[in-house]
């Protein structure tokens, strides 16, 4: 990727020369050479509702999105995606003017970056953070802000001090992702009270990425920041299907927002993607649909996942962050007590992890500006059969032996 033109100027420009090469490609790399059974990437290993994938499927043999959709997405779909943050959260937005369907999440966090960042504006972001932010801050001219999310009492915490003070005169926005991917920590109502004042006091406009909004366990709740005073009109409310319904490949995401911040978002989004995903829109609109026991089932899924997996690795010697959201765990690697761990040096870690054991995982580091804060600490999905973690945690155990 940093291949020189005769005249030795690098071919990535300087906004992107920093993220070249991803450690995703070299891990999943590693578990396709070595078997290892991959908790890296976060993508369920069997696919969402078959009523869904049927919907799918009829779209496309009926002719219903095979040419290119509306701009803003299919009428069905932005309708479900209106209805859907009524019936949740009791938002109510205007399919016509106040919903966008994107490429994904991604397609939507980079479009918002692109359409409202100026060159110089700052971002803030909670660090670790989703590999695509830097990327879109970068690409938007924006210089990103880290405010760092730390380890406290088994939890990922925010402190509210340090986010007020991360913002200058120069903060454009806050992107805020709530469940958390990689700590799988959830805002509390209080922190999202706090968050909801500061953009407000200094007049901020808000990025949420809410993905894994139907995610959330045990007492942890998902309360979407566009709820709190003042912030329906500054927040531009991200989600996507990818997770929710376990179809990861279809990238049918969306926006929800007041009119004049969706149509900028859609200003840039047009000239990235135009459309996308015809026929999976429709299928998503049904998906959306679904009754609560969906939801419901889904979640007590991920729930029994997510205790078998946590406990597993807790056996197994790791100390581990047991989250009230998403589907990854992020574990501490130093009590393992090996020489790799005990440096607690989780890049090395991982590396050496699919031929120790036979797993793939993925060191937090890589979602840090400040690498040192994220070393000791290594993310594991659980959206796997029960079989495949039953295994992985199997041979975890051995790591101490
Ligand atoms: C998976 C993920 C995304 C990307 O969603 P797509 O709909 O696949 O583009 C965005 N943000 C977070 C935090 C994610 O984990």
């Amino acid at each position: 990727m940093t291949g020189m033109t005769s005249s030795a100027r690098p071919l990535l420009n300087r906004r992107l020369a920093e993220f070249g090469t991803t450690i995703f490609a070299e891990m999943s790399a590693l578990a396709a050479s070595t078997g290892a059974i991959n908790l890296g990437q976060g993508f369920p290993d069997t696919d969402g509702p078959e009523e869904v994938r049927e919907a799918a499927v009829r779209a496309l043999r009926d002719g219903r999105g095979n040419q290119y959709p509306p701009g803003p997405g299919v009428p069905e779909l932005r309708t479900a995606i209106a209805a859907h943050q009524e019936r949740r959260y009791g938002l109510s937005y205007d399919p016509d003017t106040e919903v966008l369907v994107t490429a994904g999440a991604t397609e939507a966090i980079a479009a918002a970056l692109l359409a409202l960042v100026e060159p110089g504006d700052e971002v803030v972001a909670l660090e670790p953070y989703y590999d695509s932010y830097a990327a879109g801050i970068a690409m938007a001219g924006g210089t990103r802000v880290p405010v760092t999310l730390r380890a406290h009492e088994g939890s990922f915490r925010l402190d509210l001090d340090e986010l007020r003070a991360a913002v200058t005169d120069r903060t454009r926005l806050l992107l805020i992702n709530t469940p958390h991917n990689p700590t799988g920590t959830v805002l509390t109502r209080a922190e999202l009270t706090a968050i909801a004042e500061l953009a407000v006091e200094r007049d901020l406009l808000v990025i949420t990425d809410e993905v894994y909004e139907h995610l959330v366990f045990d007492e942890a709740e998902h309360v979407p920041l566009a709820t709190f005073p003042g912030m329906r009109e500054r927040t531009v409310s991200i989600s996507s299907a990818g997770k929710t319904f376990s179809f990861t490949g279809w990238k049918v995401g969306w926006v929800t927002a007041a009119p004049g911040l969706v149509g900028a978002v859609r200003s840039a989004k047009q000239f990235l993607t135009y459309v996308s995903a015809g026929p999976f829109q429709y299928a998503v609109a049904e998906a959306l649909a679904l009754p609560d026991s969906y939801f419901v089932d889904f979640r007590a899924d991920m729930l029994a996942k997510r205790d078998l997996l946590a406990t597993g690795l807790a056996e197994a010697g790791f100390k581990v962050f047991r989250p009230a959201g998403t589907y990854f765990v992020t574990t501490d690697i130093r009590p393992l007590g090996t020489a790799l761990s005990a440096e607690g040096d989780g890049v090395a870690f991982c590396r050496t992890l699919p031929e120790r054991a036979g797993v793939v995982a993925v060191p937090n580091a890589v979602f840090y500006d400040h690498r040192q804060e994220g070393a000791p600490f290594v993310r594991f999905a659980f959206c796997k059969r029960t079989a495949v973690l039953e295994e992985a945690v199997r041979r975890l155990k051995t790591l101490r032996k």
